[in-house]
């Protein structure tokens, strides 16, 4: 299990996975370092997905594309 949350660093504002053991403990923000306390509160999902993961890329470059010839 994991838990998410949201960098409280206004100029990162990154969605930051921590391990759900990590509740109440001082992680650091894996884009702007920034050190924070986990939430209690914090969301839990049961995936453990990549950091950033665009659902929405449509028009987007340096998408992956299947047309390799
Ligand atoms: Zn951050």
């Amino acid at each position: 299990m994991a838990v998410t949350m949201i960098c409280p660093n206004l100029r990162c504002g990154r969605t930051v996975v921590a391990a759900d053991s990590a509740r109440g403990k001082v992680v650091r923000c894996g884009h702007c370092h920034t050190l924070f306390i986990v939430p209690r509160d914090a969301r839990t999902v049961s995936e453990q997905k990549s950091a950033e993961v665009p659902k929405e890329t449509t028009g987007s470059s340096s998408t992956k594309r299947t047309g390799r010839s």
